[in-house]
């Protein structure tokens, strides 16, 4: 585990309805900086983990029951999601979520609700998201919901990136994308991580692409994790395809 972390999870437990327990004890580590692949079939609990982190389980009636959860070296299991955002961890939920009436720009602004840098400084970074998503630019007067899924991906993420993150968390991007735009999306991701220093938690059960732009990954196993390692020996690691993500 690096010394000092963006994000930490220390041998969490989550229960769903009082019983189901989800999660039996998953610890992973995201080092400032890194691009972290949680890998695992479905249902595996790759979702339930980024929920768990974002606070977001409530709404499924889940509650982390055990383990601790830090960000930049502070204790967040009991922040409210505004909270995690005030402090830049951020999650983008699995099939991308924009507001489908809105259009692109409203969509890219309503992510900076939370900052009180003014009017000024939101203007600019929406430029510099533009400047990530040219395609964003261009489509910037359509309404979201008319949007193609990749740009839905793209307005997801930008909108993330609104409120100024250290982190992102994301489910599964490229659920639902032809191979071209999963590309063009972890290209972003990757572009992202470099230039504007944010640290990746990606949930994928597109192994290969995962693996392709994350240093470190996690595979994740009816709730446990069962085997982590750097990106590139996972890659090589025919087990990994073979009994633990279904895919021989
Ligand atoms: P997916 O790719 O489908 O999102 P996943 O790896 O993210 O898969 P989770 O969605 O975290 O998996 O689900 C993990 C387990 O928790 C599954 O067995 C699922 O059935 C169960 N589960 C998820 N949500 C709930 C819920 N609200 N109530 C009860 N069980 C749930």
């Amino acid at each position: 585990a690096a010394a000092d972390p963006m994000l930490s999870v220390g041998n969490i437990e989550v229960v769903y309805g009082r019983v189901a327990l989800v999660l039996k004890g998953v610890s992973l580590t995201v080092p400032k900086g890194g691009i972290v692949a949680l890998l695992g079939a479905n249902g595996a609990g790759k979702t339930t983990t980024l929920k768990a982190i974002s606070n977001l389980l409530r709404n499924d009636r889940g509650e982390v029951t055990k383990g601790t959860i830090t960000f930049g070296g502070e204790r967040i299991d009991a922040a409210s999601p505004s909270d995690l955002v005030q402090r830049g961890c951020i999650q983008v939920m699995e099939g991308r979520h924009c507001f489908g009436h809105l259009t692109i720009a409203e969509n890219l602004l309503a992510g900076a609700f939370t900052r009180r840098d003014g009017r000024a400084a939101v203007a600019a970074d929406l430029e510099r998201v533009y400047a990530y998503f040219p395609r964003l630019r261009e489509r910037r007067n359509a309404q979201a919901g008319y949007a193609s899924g990749g740009e839905q991906q793209m307005c997801a993420i930008g909108r993330a990136m609104m409120s100024k993150p250290k982190m992102i968390l994301l489910d599964e991007p490229s659920m639902g994308l032809a191979p071209q735009i999963v590309e063009e999306i972890f290209e972003i991701v990757k572009t992202l991580n470099e230039r504007e220093g944010v640290s990746f938690l990606v949930a994928e059960q597109n192994t290969n692409v995962a693996l392709r732009y994350a240093t470190y990954g996690y595979v994740l196993e009816t709730g446990r994790v069962v085997m982590d390692g750097e990106a590139e020996a996972l890659r090589q690691n025919e087990d990994v395809k073979e009994f633990y993500l279904g895919l021989a």
